[in-house]
């Protein structure tokens, strides 16, 4: 009983932080001048949900293949240009994540399970530099895939 509860609550506390998200995303839209058509919201409420990194054909395949990737695409720039989402690469995919501060990941190279981790660079102390943009690729085996390894 008491992990069925944990559950539930652990679904609930997702379901407000997607909900604060969007909000967050739709507000600052607004604020923008940009209108919120009917399919920049389904985009919006996908892109909401999504716990870790995605590519365009993710929220693609998300949305039930019923918005072109084109006009994804377009979203997801447009969003990364108003700073709601962060962009990066990994083995050429473009793939985008929302935050509220900037920050790395690190992929398992044999799950290709995705975790985040913190940023140390001080991208302040950089002088003679403006507009200054890095990418940090980060891979490794995560601890179930090490166990499994090592298990054989
Ligand atoms: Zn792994
Ligand atoms: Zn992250
Ligand atoms: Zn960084």
């Amino acid at each position: 009983m008491q992990i069925i509860c944990n559950k539930i609550l652990v679904l609930i506390f997702f379901k407000v932080m997607d909900q604060k998200k969007k909000d967050k995303m739709i507000t600052r839209l607004k604020e923008s001048g940009i209108k919120i058509t009917r399919q920049r919201k389904s985009i919006i409420e996908s892109i909401a949900m999504q716990k870790r990194p995605f590519t365009a054909s993710k929220l693609f395949l998300s949305l039930g293949k019923n918005i072109d990737i084109v006009t994804i695409y377009r979203n997801l720039k447009l969003l990364n240009r108003l700073g709601l989402l962060f962009s990066e690469s990994y083995n050429g995919q473009q793939s985008f994540y929302y935050s509220d501060n900037h920050h790395h990941h690190i992929r398992c190279i044999k799950c290709g399970r995705v975790d985040c981790v913190q940023c140390f660079l001080d991208i302040e102390g950089i002088k003679g530099y403006s507009e200054i943009r890095h990418d940090l690729v980060l891979k490794g085996i995560c601890d179930d895939c090490k166990k499994t390894y090592e298990g054989n």
